[in-house]
């Protein structure tokens, strides 16, 4: 068995999943002789959307080293603190889903049962979220770091970015070839196997042969190397989540710029909002069972009016929404939309590549790529996709919307068995039952579970014995705390222009 280390790595693919791998594995193998090759064509564009982020991404700057103020102004993004859904139930109704916590943990309990225990109690009505610093920060328009000390006021586990997903893959190539990274354009035509059944080499269109020991398919929805080279098949997720398609308008930029996404349901589907230095980004997630591209593109038009961008024409996209069999077969490892898609309700698309990474890293081969390291590699990522799967899920199951067959049709998806066991656990005992390496943890239900009025019949047992005078006086101090932090941050807007003043 070939024990030796792998020295090329060849990265099929030059969207978001291709840069932010090459400039990772190059950084991760700083030490090691590997030349990092990036192949890309440029008759195939990349899908050209991911806006909006998790924390992880900005966990993944940190991991590198790269400058965050530099990473805002180079990608013309802005602060993102959660995501406010609007009209999931029929009326005037809007909840959050903020970053991080809802003031911490009081006695190891989450705060949601001493919320819920409060409300019980008869306390003035208030949501959950309300306890939360990044929901506070979010209505109040606040960017989550002092311009007086620069460095941030909310942890940076807790919040994210909106940014302009063509502007990171440049800056991102522009960081990777500095760093040595090969870059060749050109479009993969055939592949070439050893007697393994491993991938050797790419044969490209104009004649080029392009060896390596482990190749990376970053080629989007065509997952070239992963699925028509090595066979893996694509495991459909499409009965369980409805939205299949997506029309792109990006409008005007506004002024007065919210620190969150916006998630607005709409007859067949969600409209995004989401708003960067330069621009707010649009779009509308849809059913095509339960709406025509027309009809979407005609809403979106509609409802951007004059604040469509000049020029700017409705783009389609369609979406496939599943997941691999494997992410790692042989010596081919699938990262970003070749690895799967989950509409992006959370934003988790760049999440699951920084999730691959951070595996890849832990798991990195040598040239015998043992089956070991690929099947956990493979059972995580599986485990990754099945979470937010489910995650997504429960806020199409948790909908009160009447007015059209698409959100009844959502509602009466089959439940996935984990989902339907963490429901059983909350509804008995307002704890929901989920793994503890998840990346929506309990608080993340709390909030989507509350927002939508759905309550446990109890607080956990813990909650419910505490005492009264000191549980309240513990809320009443997280709520004079995030006060005294609110006032310590700067206005959105003030922060960005400030920000972009000093490039
Ligand atoms: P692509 O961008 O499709 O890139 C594929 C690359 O492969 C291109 O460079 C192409 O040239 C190359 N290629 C293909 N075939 C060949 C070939 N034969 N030879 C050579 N090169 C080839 N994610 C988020 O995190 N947040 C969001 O808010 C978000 N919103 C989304 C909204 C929609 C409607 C959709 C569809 C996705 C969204 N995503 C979001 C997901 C996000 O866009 C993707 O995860 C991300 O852009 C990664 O795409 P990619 O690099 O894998 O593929």
């Amino acid at each position: 068995m070939d024990n030796a280390p792998i020295r090329r790595i060849l990265i099929v693919g030059g969207g978001s999943s291709g840069w932010l791998t090459a400039l990772y594995l190059k950084r991760f193998l700083k030490a090691a002789p590997v030349e990092i090759t990036l192949l890309e064509s440029d008759a195939i564009g990349t899908i050209g959307v991911g806006e909006a982020t998790i924390p992880s991404m900005v966990r993944y700057i940190r991991q590198l080293r790269i400058d965050e103020a530099e990473f805002m102004r180079r990608c013309s993004a802005s602060y993102k603190l959660g995501i406010r859904f609007d009209n999931w139930h029929d009326g005037d109704h809007s909840y959050f889903h903020p970053f991080g916590v809802a003031g911490g943990m009081i006695d190891g309990v989450d705060l949601f049962h001493f919320w819920l225990r409060s409300q019980q109690d008869g306390a003035p009505d208030r949501p959950y979220s309300s306890y939360s610093l990044q929901a506070r920060a979010s209505d109040a328009h606040r960017a989550p770091r002092s311009i007086r000390q620069g460095s941030p006021i909310i942890d940076s586990g807790a919040y994210a970015f909106h940014l302009d997903a063509g502007k990171m893959a440049d800056y991102l190539q522009e960081l990777s070839v500095a760093d040595g990274v090969r870059h060749v354009i050109a479009r993969v035509a055939e592949t070439e196997k050893d007697a393994n059944g491993n991938l050797a080499a790419v044969l490209t269109e104009d004649g080029q042969r392009i060896p390596a020991d482990l190749f990376i398919d970053c080629t989007g929805f065509a997952s070239l190397l992963i699925e028509k080279s090595m066979g893996d098949p694509w495991v459909d997720l499409g009965h369980q989540l409805l939205c299949d398609r997506a029309v792109v308008l990006p409008r005007k930029r506004d002024r007065n710029m919210a620190p969150y996404t916006i998630s607005a349901a709409q007859q067949a589907g969600w409209m995004w909002k989401i708003p960067l230095m330069h621009r707010m980004g649009s779009g509308l997630v849809y059913s095509s069972q339960h709406m025509t591209d027309t009809a979407a593109a005609d809403f979106l038009l509609r409802d951007a009016g004059d604040s469509r961008l000049e020029g700017a024409e409705p783009r389609f996209l369609r979406m496939r929404v599943g997941r691999r069999s494997d992410f790692w077969r042989g010596n081919v490892i699938a990262i970003g939309l070749s690895a799967g898609f989950v509409e992006p309700l959370e934003s988790t698309g760049l999440y699951f590549v920084h999730r691959a990474l951070d595996l890849l890293r832990t798991f990195f081969p040598d040239r015998s790529f043992g089956a070991g390291s690929r099947r956990a590699f493979n059972r995580h990522m599986r485990e990754s996709f099945d979470e937010v799967r489910d995650f997504i899920v429960l806020h199409y199951l948790l909908n009160g919307r009447n007015d059209t067959d698409f959100w009844r049709d959502a509602r009466s998806v089959p439940l996935p068995d984990s989902l339907a066991q963490a429901m059983d656990s909350y509804h008995d005992n307002g704890l929901p039952d989920l793994p503890t390496e998840w990346v929506f943890r309990d608080t993340s239900y709390y909030f989507i579970l509350s927002g939508n009025g759905r309550l446990p019949r109890r607080p956990t047992r813990r909650a419910e014995l505490a005492d009264p005078t000191r549980y309240l006086d513990i809320l009443a101090k997280i709520d004079a705390q995030n006060a005294r932090v609110l006032e310590d941050l700067p206005g959105h807007r003030a922060y960005l222009d400030w920000l972009e003043a000093q490039g």
